[in-house]
């Protein structure tokens, strides 16, 4: 963990870590971040390129550079959104598996206590939270931004929450930041707004059989995976 405690502190007033592989990172993802950050007035949405995620251990992965290349692109000019290397590891190498309670807990060492921390996280990834390192405790630690994704419904996120932190009576509420799950510490946001039909797994299929990829990714991550010669 790149978080040093001798780090100065973040001031930043509302922060959400937005995790995920990037490989690459695509208009879905853009649209998650900037629709989390218009709606929940964030300060900053860090982009955490995962090194190894646990539940793609035995995936091929993109060098974690050029993932996080594709991300700084994406961001650059996007206000508020940017790359966080907090999971480049002492090496900047990317190559330690990675976990969120850590990474949240790095955070929380370098945030000022009136910090408000959220996790962005896509209806797809939610639905397994029950299978994530001390899934508990990461649920009791900050609030999380569930977005939409098409094909995954966000009436079963309920379930997929531990019982024992689910707070008496928990239902789904609203609140003036739309609908939400209270849990015993923490909130869960469901945002339904987010309607990109796009992941990574069918870019890197497209560029592989020579298909376009334009209106899916920016830009300037199109070009990048053009010149780097990046799925083929
Ligand atoms: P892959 O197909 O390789 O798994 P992906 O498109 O799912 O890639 P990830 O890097 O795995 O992208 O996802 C990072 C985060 O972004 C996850 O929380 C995921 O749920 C969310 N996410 C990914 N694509 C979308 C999308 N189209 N709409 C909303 N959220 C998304
Ligand atoms: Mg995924």
């Amino acid at each position: 963990m790149t978080l040093a405690s001798a780090s100065p502190p973040l001031s930043v007033r509302a922060l959400a870590l937005f995790g995920g592989t990037f490989d690459p990172v695509h208009r879905g993802h853009m649209a998650a971040a900037r629709a989390a950050r218009d709606r929940f007035g964030l300060d900053a949405v860090h982009f955490v390129v995962a090194g190894r995620p646990p539940h793609k251990s035995a995936l091929p992965l993109s060098p974690y550079p050029h993932r996080c290349a594709m991300v700084a692109l994406a961001c650059a000019g996007q206000a508020r959104l940017s790359l966080s290397l907090a999971e480049a590891g002492p090496d900047f190498s990317g190559s330690a598996t990675s976990y969120s309670i850590e990474l949240v807990r790095a955070h929380r060492k370098r945030l000022l206590r009136s910090t408000h921390l959220y996790f962005l996280v896509g209806a797809d990834a939610f639905l397994e939270i029950g299978k994530w390192r001390e899934s508990e405790a990461l649920l009791d630690s900050c609030d999380f931004i569930v977005v939409s994704r098409p094909g995954f419904r966000l009436e079963p996120l309920r379930a997929a929450i531990p019982a024992g932190i689910l707070a008496d009576g928990c239902v789904v509420r609203r609140s003036s930041a739309g609908e939400c799950l209270r849990l015993r510490s923490s909130t869960v946001y469901l945002m339904s707004s987010v309607h990109v039909d796009v992941s990574s797994t069918s870019i890197r299929s497209r560029v592989a059989r020579g298909l376009s990829i334009r209106s899916l990714v920016p830009r300037a991550v199109e070009d990048y995976i053009c010149k780097q010669a990046l799925y083929r």
